[in-house]
Parts: structure tokens; C-alpha cells; sequence
């Protein structure tokens, strides 16, 4: 998505979308800044998820809005819990959303100039190696209010502290028993300026430079040096990293830079209700078999969503329509949602599926009959055409359309009433069989010859039109139909998200579909009418998962808003 065109502050696309990232940058275009750049920075120890959709769709918007670059930047500095295997599925990710990046680069690629840059520190005395432990180190930080404690090795000579330095690279001390620290200030408001840990002895082996390295950097002292490198001119970055920008800024200020200053700036993560973003919560659901893995369809995963039939389009278009903002705030699901649902309505075909299946059985239907009704394949697409849907003597509805003794403003089928069968025909019902526990097992219809395709030619009304299979022709298929994973609507709010959760998120049963629905395409959606919308699952034949039911519930939610 991002142009590799060059721009210069004349030719630069006026941008549509506005917000306070977007107004920032154009000042600075208009100061003369010759390209934009930004980057997608993940940690390859996780799956994406919507949260970092939202990283995405900014970083990469604002590059294509500017007409500059956006990079893919792995920020692989901490061994332990990275994987290429990760950074693999991340690359797919992206891609399956609808971006591309200018470059993929890893953080550990600059682990030597990292590295010559934490020497140079270190000769303009603004750097030094503490024999402390990680635990009188956090004790010494002190914190708001509370003076900093300077380390006993605070004051080492540059000589010294360069010849443990690169012993510590070198491998002459063991594991945890030296950092590197810059020398800031041990009583500064910002506690991450109070002599933050730069470098930490771990032998840990790398997915990418092996065994090369026994000194990682920390976060702080990779990112933004990192940003420098590709030349990064905007460095977005959520809010929680607020605090480290004047660590950020310091960093970068004391270093020959290749090209400019990057800049930080800190927008809002995106929270959705009914579930969490944090990669910790998300491992143990897996981990704790809660769902089926990764790219469960109840997970926030990207890959999750794939598997659940979220088109990237709706959620490009929800990231959007979301916009950035500087507070935190919940999103609700059922917004996200309705994305999904207004594209599915314009693009899905139309199919006839019954879920909880009971028998038909038209009386005065000519023995060993059968028709073939045409059916709208998408009344909001015409180039999607028809079908024909066959139409039998026998047939499946859904029982809950059918009540023996029904309440006033029951319209749908019972004993005495018409209604049509989408396409077809209209029946009336004439009696219900019941088994020795009273429920209906078959119900008896009679109907009109007259009113194939749905009309009666004295144009008599009916209340209710309902969908229908012929069971002679019905393909029995597996649905897996899910509600909330969690039904505390902020569960990262709990001491215990896990303590959050819908104990009922997943019910899988067989459903009677027409014969055209088998024929769906692995990983494509369609509508069964009255019902919802349905993915075809993209290994196991014959079966879907549903994505989302017909009824707008953001509507509704707004509505409720309003009213008080
Ligand atoms: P976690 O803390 O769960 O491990 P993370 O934020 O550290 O997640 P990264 O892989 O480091 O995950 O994230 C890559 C980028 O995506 C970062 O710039 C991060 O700020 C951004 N990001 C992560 N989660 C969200 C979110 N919920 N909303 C917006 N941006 C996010
Ligand atoms: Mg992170």
C-alpha cells in the first residue's frame, strides 16, 4: 500500500482523513520534510490481533495518506520468547489484511551498531556498567516522591567501564551479573530517566544471530535507535509508551544519527468489549484449551478472524471509520461487527439452511413429484444470478417456526394458518404429529398448486414467508456457532480475565442446507437466509462456522443510547 513514488511537500497527496497524528505531519511536510516514514514494529513472540490492526491501518495509512514509506520492523532484542515461526505468521498476517511494507527489517540486524553506539555512550561518560543485581537496582530507582539511590559503581572511569563492557560481551561474566546503564540522573521526575538498563547478559540463543550474541539490548535502548536507522520520521507507538519518550529522546540526542531525529508519538490501543488483547491472556486460552488455538474463529487473532469469515476490507474499513484518539477508551464489539455484516450483505450469496430441522410433509403432493424452484442468489447484487433450489412433498423448516398452539402474533406456521415457503409455494398447515414426550416430530400441510413461486393469483396475503430445504435433497452439514468468549464486557478489567469467560461461547450441531450450499467455496460466506452469515471452513468440507447473525445489534445499542 505504501508508494514508493518519491514525494516532495508539493506533490504530496492532500489527505482525506484527519486526526491529531495526521494534522502533526502535515505541519511537518509543510516545514519542508521531504518523505514520510513509519514503521509496524511487533515482537515476534505472538500472533496479530485486531489491536494491532489498528497499529497497522494507522502506521501504513499515514505512509500512503503522505505518499512515503512504512516499514515491517520485527523487534526481535529479547530472545527468550521470539520465534522465526512467529515472524513468518506475522509477514502471512499483514499480507492477508491488505498491506504491504516497503521493507522487512529486523531489529537484530543492528545489534553491532547497537552496540558501537552503547561504546560511544560509554566514552562520552554517559554510560556504565553496575555490578548490582536487577533487584537493588529497581529498589535504587526509587519512585514519585521517593529520592533514587546512586549505584557504588556509578562513578567507574571510562577505561574500566569500556573494558567490563566488552567483557561482557566477550562472555567473562556470567549471566545477570553486570548491566549496562546510562549515567542520567538517579533524582529525575521521569523515572525512566533515573539510569535506565541498557544492556543485560543473557545466554540465551537467538532465532537469527544464534549464538553470536550473550548482550541483548533492552526495548529502550533498540527502538528508538532502530527507528533512527531506517530513518523513520514518525514513530507512532501506543500510549503506554508515553513515559519512555524522554528516554527516547534522550537516547537518540546524545548519538550520531545516519538521518534525522525520528519523532514518537502515542495514540490510543484499541480495546474491544467481550474480549482481551493482551498476548498473555490470549496464550493461556490456548494453553488451557479454552479455544482450539490461534486461529480459533473466537479469537481477536487476525488469524482468528480469517477462520471466522472477516473479510480484511470490513475490518480495514472499521479500523477507519475508528479513527486515532489520545485517550484509551472500549470499542464494542458489536460495532466491529456491523462492518462485517454490511459487507457480507452486499457480497454473500443467499442460501436456504435449516438449523433445527422438523418435518414437512405436504399431503396433496403428487407422489414422487419434484420441482425446481428459482431463487436470488443476492437481491443486492443482480450479476450474482439465480439458482434453482429443489422442491419436494418432504420438506425441513426450522421448528421454532412451527407451535401447535401458538400466542396471538405467532404469523408463522400452525394449525389453520398459510404461509409461503421462500420461492416456492404457500401451505397451510393441517395437523401435528407429537411423540409420547409431546414433541412435534411432523407437521402436515396441505398446499397450493396455484401460488408456485410465492403468489396466489386472487392475491390473498400471508403474514410470514419462512425458508425451507427438501429433505429428499438436503445436505447434512456441521456448524459451530459462537457467541462471546467472554461474557464480562471488559474482562481485562478483572483481577482474573479468565474469570470473565462465557462458559457457552461455542454450540456445534448439524444443520439440512440446500444442495448449492455444500458447493461454497472453503473460506467463503454465504447467507442463510433468516439465519445469519456462514463460512465454509477452509480444510473440513461440509462444514461452517457462523460469522455474525442478520440483526443489526449496534443499531440497537445506539438506539438504547439515545433514549437515555
Ligand atoms: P503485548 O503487550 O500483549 O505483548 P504488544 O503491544 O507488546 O502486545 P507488539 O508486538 O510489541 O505487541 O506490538 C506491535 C505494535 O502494535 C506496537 O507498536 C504496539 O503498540 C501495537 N499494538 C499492540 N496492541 C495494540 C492495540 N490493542 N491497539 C493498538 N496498537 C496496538
Ligand atoms: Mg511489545
Amino acid at each position: 500500500m505504501s508508494s514508493t513514488t518519491p514525494s516532495t511537500a508539493d506533490d504530496a497527496a492532500v489527505p482525506e482523513r484527519s486526526d491529531f497524528i495526521r494534522d502533526t505531519i502535515r505541519a511537518d511536510v509543510a516545514d519542508g520534510l521531504e518523505e514520510v516514514v513509519t514503521r509496524f514494529p511487533p515482537e515476534p513472540n505472538g500472533y496479530l490481533h485486531i489491536g494491532h490492526a489498528k497499529s497497522i491501518g494507522l502506521n501504513f495509512g499515514v505512509a500512503d495518506d503522505f505518499g512515503g514509506r512504512c516499514n515491517l520492523r520485527f523487534d526481535d532484542t529479547n530472545p527468550e520468547a521470539e520465534e522465526q515461526e512467529f515472524a513468518q505468521a506475522i509477514t502471512e498476517d499483514l499480507a492477508w489484511l491488505g498491506f504491504s511494507p516497503d521493507r522487512v527489517l529486523y531489529a537484530s540486524d543492528y545489534f553491532e551498531q547497537l552496540y558501537a553506539w552503547a561504546e560511544d555512550l560509554i566514552e562520552a561518560g554517559l554510560a556504565y556498567v553496575d555490578d548490582q543485581d536487577a533487584e537493588t537496582i529497581s529498589e535504587q530507582r526509587g519512585g514519585y516522591g521517593r529520592p533514587g539511590v546512586d549505584s557504588p559503581y556509578r562513578d567507574r572511569s571510562v577505561e574500566e567501564n569500556l573494558t567490563l563492557f566488552r567483557g561482557m560481551r566477550a562472555g567473562q561474566f556470567p549471566d545477570g551479573e553486570k548491566v549496562l546503564r546510562a549515567k542520567i540522573d538517579m533524582q529525575h521526575d521521569v523515572m525512566q530517566l533515573r539510569d535506565p538498563v541498557l544492556y543485560r547478559i543473557r545466554r540465551v540463543p537467538h532465532d537469527r544471530t544464534g549464538t553470536d550474541w550473550i548482550i541483548y539490548p533492552t526495548y529502550d535502548w533498540a527502538h528508538g535507535q532502530s527507528d533512527a536507522i531506517e530513518g523513520i520520521t514518525h514513530s507512532l507507538c501506543t500510549l503506554e509508551f508515553a513515559d519512555h519518550r524522554p528516554l527516547y529522546d534522550w537516547c537518540l540526542n546524545h548519538l550520531e544519527l545516519p538521518h534525522g531525529k525520528p519523532e514518537q508519538t502515542e495514540f490510543a490501543r484499541l480495546n474491544l468489549t467481550h474480549t482481551v488483547m493482551s498476548k498473555r491472556v490470549l496464550a493461556r486460552l490456548v494453553a488451557d484449551g479454552v479455544v482450539d488455538g490461534w486461529d480459533d474463529p473466537r479469537m481477536p487473532t487476525l488469524r482468528g478472524m480469517r477462520r471466522r469469515g472477516y473479510p480484511p476490507a470490513a475490518i480495514r474499513a472499521f479500523i477507519d471509520h475508528i479513527g486515532v484518539a489520545k485517550t484509551n477508551s472500549m470499542h464494542d464489539i458489536e460495532l466491529l461487527e456491523s462492518f462485517i455484516r454490511t459487507h457480507h450483505n452486499a457480497h454473500a450469496l443467499r442460501r436456504m439452511g435449516v438449523m433445527d430441522p422438523l418435518k414437512v410433509v405436504i399431503t396433496n403432493w403428487p407422489e414422487g413429484q419434484e420441482d425446481a424452484l428459482e431463487a436470488v442468489n443476492n437481491p443486492e447484487d443482480e450479476a450474482a444470478g439465480t439458482r434453482q433450489v429443489p422442491f419436494s412433498g418432504e420438506l425441513w423448516i426450522e421448528r421454532d417456526d412451527f407451535m401447535v398452539d401458538p400466542p396471538k402474533k405467532f404469523y408463522r406456521l400452525s394449525p389453520g394458518t398459510e404461509v409461503r415457503l421462500r420461492g416456492g409455494y404457500l401451505i397451510t398447515a393441517t395437523d401435528a404429529e407429537l411423540d409420547e414426550s409431546g414433541e412435534v416430530v411432523q407437521v402436515n400441510c396441505t398446499y397450493d398448486p396455484e401460488t408456485r413461486g410465492g403468489q396466489a393469483p386472487d392475491g390473498r396475503k400471508v403474514k410470514s414467508t419462512m425458508h425451507w430445504v427438501s429433505a429428499g435433497h438436503a445436505a447434512d452439514v456441521t456448524v459451530h456457532e459462537y457467541d462471546r468468549l467472554f461474557s464480562e464486557p471488559n474482562p481485562g478489567a478483572l483481577d482474573d480475565p479468565m474469570d470473565g469467560l462465557n462458559p457457552d461461547s461455542k454450540r456445534t450441531f448439524t444443520a439440512k442446507v440446500e444442495p448449492a450450499a455444500v458447493e461454497t467455496p472453503p473460506g467463503e460466506v454465504i447467507q442463510f437466509e433468516r439465519v445469519g452469515y456462514f463460512v465454509a471452513d477452509a480444510q473440513e468440507p461440509r462444514t461452517f462456522h457462523k460469522v455474525v447473525g442478520l440483526r443489526d445489534e449496534w443499531a440497537r445499542i445506539q438506539k438504547r443510547r439515545q433514549n437515555n
